[in-house]
């Protein structure tokens, strides 16, 4: 089954950027659609539980208005919903997760649940469409410009045939590139492809940022949850990788 979506913008991840583009865009009057491939918009900061990190100045600058409003709700969003202390809760830059790496460290689901508030006046009237568990299978062009973008639910059982006049793909490994027939470069360059000093002398398409294995962790008031020390935990705790 294949059923043909029209809007002004058509974006392909639901990712923090996918999601903040979205909102940008309704609330400049288009009509959007978002495609995700998991059931949780939020990508990094959600699925795979990525703490905001910023700039040291994060509370006074360097903030877009609708960033800036995120951040507030989360911090919003536990004073209403958590059993905190008087000084957390007259805490105007509250960190819930108390962290050093971010400033605002929450759990993924408060994120999720902010973020589908801040949609949900542009999805409550159709000005926003989620389309969840979907992603690109076929890309249409016409010269250089993307026509259409058919996505597939995960399932395999139904297809939306998306037309717009802008789509982006925001799904962070640039899924609509190859899928477009797009010209895209991905690692390291060489030196002699971009001139810079301290390029790699051959290129290497697979120099990317490695894996970091993230977990969420829950504050739970009563109890003692510690678990027995797991295999080779010493090595681990105090293992430095040589970054060179
Ligand atoms: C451990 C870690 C630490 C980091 N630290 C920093 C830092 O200190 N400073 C910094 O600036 N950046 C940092 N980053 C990078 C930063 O987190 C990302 O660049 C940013 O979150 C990307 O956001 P995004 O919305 O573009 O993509 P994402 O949040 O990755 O969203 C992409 C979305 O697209 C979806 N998607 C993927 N494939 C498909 C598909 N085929 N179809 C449909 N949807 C699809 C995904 O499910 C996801 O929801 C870090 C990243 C990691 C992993």
């Amino acid at each position: 089954m294949i059923q043909e979506l029209v809007a002004d913008v058509i974006i392909i991840g639901g990712g923090l950027g996918g999601t903040s583009a979205a909102l940008a865009a309704a609330k400049a009057g288009m009509k959007v659609v978002v495609t995700e491939e998991t059931d949780w918009i939020g990508g990094q900061l959600t699925s795979q539980a990525v703490p905001p990190d910023e700039h040291r100045w994060i509370e006074s600058f360097g903030c877009t208005a609708s960033y800036r409003e995120f951040r507030n709700r989360v911090r919003d969003y536990y004073k209403r919903n958590y059993p905190l202390n008087e000084q957390a809760l007259n805490d105007p830059e509250l960190n819930p997760g108390n962290a050093w790496v971010s400033r605002v460290a929450h759990e993924p689901k408060v994120a999720l649940q902010v973020l589908e508030d801040m949609l949900a006046p542009y999805v409550n009237t159709r000005r926003i469409q989620v389309l969840l568990n979907t992603r690109p299978v076929h890309c249409e062009t016409a010269g250089d410009q993307v026509a259409s973008v058919t996505v597939e639910k995960t399932d395999g059982q139904t297809r939306y045939k998306l037309r717009g006049a802008y789509f982006l793909d925001a799904t962070e490994t640039g899924e609509l590139l190859p899928l477009a027939g797009a010209e895209y470069v991905s690692g390291a360059e060489a030196r002699s492809e971009t001139n810079e000093p301290h390029a790699l002398e051959q290129a290497d398409p697979l120099d990317m940022q490695s894996i970091t294995h993230v977990a969420a962790v829950e504050y739970i008031p009563d109890g003692n949850f510690t678990i027995p020390k797991p295999d080779s935990y010493d090595f681990w705790h105090e293992y430095k990788p040589s970054f060179s």
